[in-house]
Order: C-alpha cells, then sequence, then structure tokens
C-alpha cells in the first residue's frame, strides 16, 4: 500500500470517471512545508496561524510575520495557499494577552471577534500578509464569522490596510482572494448571503459540528454526540456547497471530516471543490478518490441526505464502497 501510495505523490487528483478535486494540506508552521511537498498537497487549505503567536512572551511582529508567510508561499510557488488570520481564544491562549476569564470559551471573545476588537493586532497580521502575497499564491481566509457585519468589517480593514501600503508604494499581489471559514450554523444556514461576498468558502467542520450538536468538541463524556455524519451536519454541507456554485465561488473543508475514509465519497458527491487534511492523509484520500466515480457518489450523497442517523449513513457507505 505504501508503495501504490508513493506513486501517487506526483499525480494530480482524479475520480475513477475523471473528476478532479484538490487534496491540500493543513499546516501550523513553515517547518511543516517538508511533509507537504513530501505527500504531493497540491495546496495549503488551512496554514493556522495562531502558532506564530504562541509559545513566546509578545506578539510577534509585522515583520516575523511576513517572513513566516514569505517562505510558505515560495515554498508553494504557484499552489494555492490558504492563510487563516489569527483565530485564538477558545481552546488557545497567548501568555501576553490579558484575555477575560470566560465560563464558555468556544462561544466566547475569540478568533475575528477579538480581531475586530483588537484592530492593533490584526492590522499588523493583514500588512504582513498583504507585502506577502508578492511570492505566491495567496487566498486570505477569517475564522468564525458569525455575521455579514463582521465579515464586511474585516474586510473593509484589509482593503484599507491595502490601500496603505500601496500609498506607501509596497507592491501587493493584486489576485489575492478573500474567503471566509463556514464553522458556525449561522453562516452555513444564510450561506447563500455570504456567497455573494466571498471569493471562496472553506468549511471547518471541528467546529461545524462541536456548535450544531451542542457538544464540546474537547469533552470526553459527550464525544458520542460529536458526529460527523450526523444528516444536520450532511445538509448543513450540501447548502454552504450549493450556495457557493450559485454565485460561482470554490467550496474547500479543513476540518478533519475532509480526510475521513467515510465522509470522502459523500463530500465528493456533494460537490465539494477542494479537500484539505494532515499531510499523512493526502495519499490515503487520492488513493481512494482515483476508484471512486463522481457520478456515484452523487447519487450516494443525494440519498445520505434523508437518512434518520450518523449511524445509518455510515453504515450505508461502508456498505457501498468499503465492502
Ligand atoms: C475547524 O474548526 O474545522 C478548523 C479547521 O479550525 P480549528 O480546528 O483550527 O478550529
Ligand atoms: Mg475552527
Amino acid at each position: 500500500q505504501k508503495a501504490e501510495w508513493q506513486q501517487l505523490v506526483t499525480e494530480a487528483t482524479k475520480t475513477a470517471d475523471g473528476q478532479h478535486v484538490e487534496l491540500g494540506a493543513n499546516i501550523g508552521n513553515p517547518e511543516d512545508l517538508e511533509g507537504v511537498l513530501a505527500n504531493g498537497a497540491e495546496a495549503i487549505g488551512l496554514y493556522r496561524t495562531e502558532f506564530l503567536y504562541m509559545g513566546r512572551d509578545q506578539m510577534p511582529t509585522e515583520d516575523e510575520q511576513f517572513e513566516a508567510y514569505k517562505k510558505v508561499l515560495e515554498a508553494m510557488g504557484d499552489k494555492p495557499v490558504v492563510i487563516r488570520t489569527l483565530d485564538i481564544g477558545g481552546d488557545k491562549e497567548l501568555p501576553y494577552l490579558d484575555m477575560p476569564e470566560e465560563l464558555n470559551p468556544f462561544l466566547g471573545f475569540r478568533a475575528i471577534r477579538l480581531c475586530l476588537e483588537r484592530q492593533d493586532i490584526f492590522r499588523v497580521q493583514l500588512r504582513a500578509l498583504l507585502r506577502a502575497s508578492v511570492f505566491g499564491n495567496l487566498k486570505i481566509m477569517f475564522p468564525m464569522v458569525a455575521t455579514l457585519d463582521e465579515l464586511r468589517q474585516a474586510k473593509a480593514i484589509l482593503f484599507e490596510e491595502k490601500d496603505k501600503l500601496l500609498a506607501e508604494g509596497v507592491s501587493v499581489s493584486d489576485s489575492i482572494e478573500v474567503g471566509m471559514m463556514v464553522e458556525i450554523p449561522s453562516t452555513a444556514v444564510i450561506a447563500d448571503r455570504f456567497a455573494k461576498e466571498v471569493d471562496f468558502f472553506s468549511i471547518g467542520t471541528n467546529d461545524l459540528i462541536q456548535y450544531t450538536l451542542a457538544a464540546d468538541r474537547m469533552n470526553e463524556r459527550v464525544s458520542y454526540l460529536y458526529q460527523p455524519y450526523h444528516p444536520a451536519i450532511l445538509r448543513l454541507v450540501h447548502t454552504v456547497i450549493q450556495a457557493a456554485h450559485n454565485e460561482g465561488k470554490w467550496v474547500g473543508m479543513c476540518g478533519e471530516m475532509a480526510g475521513d475514509h467515510i465522509a470522502i465519497p459523500i463530500l465528493l458527491g456533494l460537490g465539494l471543490d477542494e479537500f484539505s487534511m494532515s499531510a499523512s492523509s493526502i495519499l490515503p484520500a487520492r488513493s481512494q478518490l482515483k476508484g471512486l466515480s463522481a457520478e456515484n457518489a452523487k447519487q450516494l450523497a443525494a440519498e445520505v441526505l434523508n437518512f434518520d442517523t450518523a449511524d445509518d449513513v455510515e453504515a450505508y457507505v461502508n456498505k457501498q464502497f468499503n465492502k
């Protein structure tokens, strides 16, 4: 099996009936690039920038950030690199940021909420990203967006910083796509509205599942409720993909679910354009997708959307594909 996977490193990802999907890697650090390249990723679907801010006692400077982003963009050449702006809070804290104690940190002051309030932090990151944009194929993504107002504010700040840089004579790419994570049910439900105002979506199932089923992703006691194949999750994913495609936009997924062998045929059938996962999952996923027919997957997806339970979905996919 290892040898078969090895042969797939340089191949594009194609289904048995010739449909191309993009397989990207999730990274947390420029040091992860080695594994990304060794496993033949076609993109970086999620660069979690919070690790730049963690494990130290002060903010990373604009130049430090610029160097990190540039390194990743250059290493990937013209392949897409989706860099997510700071997603701190929830389970991730910063010692030098005086974060309030919260009763429900996952429902609290985090990610884009924090960035819109602490614009001093946000603007520095955006400037570093914009400056790095000329070194590759950058796509900027906002995390934990819950309302259109947040998206509009974040975009306005981004464009303000871009204008400032241009006025300073700094070059900035004019083809940066701007997108958002869909990881809060409110955004999935009205994805049609969001789709008009972004270039792409990336579905963050790690959070989308916890918020949809109201089951803390870190809490063992309720982990039985953390159900990726729950028909409610599948329907939300379906809604998001339809909404994006209606506006001619692409949709990725960067939660764990994107690399899950039960989920892959369903996601293919729902029309997902990009799957982003840990580098070590890429070759197994490519191998699996090579054996799937996109046409059959479409049929399968239409069926499971009408199932009652996650167990029913799992059993059915197993019966169809993993005999
Ligand atoms: C997600 O929520 O699915 C996601 C990819 O983001 P994170 O795991 O960093 O919250
Ligand atoms: Mg998340």
